[in-house]
Formats: C-alpha cells, sequence, structure tokens
C-alpha cells in the first residue's frame, strides 16, 4: 500500500515507501536508504550535507577509481570506540560507505574478518556487522586498525548464507 502521508521534514512532499534511491553526487554514485517517513528530495539534501561534512575526507579519488581513507576511518573507529566523542561521524563515515558500496548489510559474497576464537572484527552498526565487499578494503582496514599488532586473524569470504526460511 503506498503512503499518502506527508514528509516528516518538509511537510510537504508525500512520503512514499521506504526504498534504496540513487544519488549521484561529486561524481559519485550513492545507493541512500530513504526512511518511511521522510521524502526523497530530503533524503538527498540531507545525505548531501552529511557527504560535505564527513565524506570528502574519507574518499580519495583517483585515476585508479575510489579509494577509501581507511586510516582516517580506524582513527575515528578509535575514538568513537573510547566514548561518544567523534561518535556521529562514526556513524556518517558507515553509511556514506554503505551508500557507496563499500561496506554492506548483506554477508554473502562478501568479506568477514574473524579472530582466531571467532570473534568477529567487522565494523558494525549497533549490533550488526558490516562486510567488506572487496578484499583490498578489508586488507587496508586491518592493516590500519591493527598496526604492529601481533594477535592472529583471518580474512573470510563469505560463499553461501542459507537463510533459516529456507530450512524450515
Ligand atoms: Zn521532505
Amino acid at each position: 500500500m503506498e503512503k499518502k502521508n506527508k514528509c516528516c521534514f518538509c511537510q510537504k512532499n508525500i512520503v512514499g515507501g521506504f526504498k534504496d534511491i540513487d544519488l549521484k553526487y561529486a561524481g559519485y554514485l550513492f545507493s541512500v536508504f530513504k526512511s518511511g517517513l521522510e521524502c526523497s528530495e530530503c533524503v538527498k539534501k540531507k545525505f548531501i550535507k552529511l557527504f560535505k561534512e564527513f565524506g570528502e575526507d574519507l574518499i580519495i579519488k583517483n585515476d585508479s577509481g575510489i579509494n577509501i581513507n581507511w586510516h582516517l576511518f580506524t582513527e575515528i573507529e578509535k575514538q568513537a570506540r573510547q566514548g561518544t566523542y567523534r561518535g556521529d561521524q562514526f556513524i556518517a563515515m558507515k553509511r556514506i560507505l554503505i551508500s557507496l558500496g563499500i561496506l554492506s548489510v548483506r554477508s554473502e559474497g562478501n568479506y568477514e574478518i574473524v579472530e582466531s576464537v571467532g570473534i568477529r572484527l567487522n565494523p558494525s552498526t549497533l549490533a550488526v556487522s558490516l562486510y567488506f565487499t572487496q578484499e583490498k578494503d578489508a586488507i587496508l582496514y586491518m592493516q590500519y586498525k591493527y598496526r604492529n599488532s601481533q594477535f592472529s586473524f583471518e580474512i573470510r569470504k563469505i560463499g553461501k548464507v542459507i537463510p533459516s526460511h529456507k530450512i524450515f
């Protein structure tokens, strides 16, 4: 059923359902999640504001494509974990990387990092692990996050995921 409610932010446009919307900005293509409370226009406006504030230092664009500043990301992650300082910035960075398709909430076909006893070391959002869509990003993330560290871990590519509804 299509929602006819007005947007919570502009009080003007019809909201519509939740979905991912494509947004081209600054030479990048983002896929931005739109909830059922806000209209596409407001989502785009807010995302661009977020990107201007937190995204420009996070992405290094060159001839070989998009590179992520994992050094910055892991520094902010460390500060966010130690307290509330930089918490907003860390949340924003994860959101930008999900929108760019660098990180994903989906595990199948993507990469996870597992410590020897099975503890997952991926970045997470709330309680949800985020998976790397590319091997090189998982490697760089670990190189910056655990510089000079001796403990052992593995980066694994998840080949197949069988959800419970296919079993029961
Ligand atoms: Zn709106």
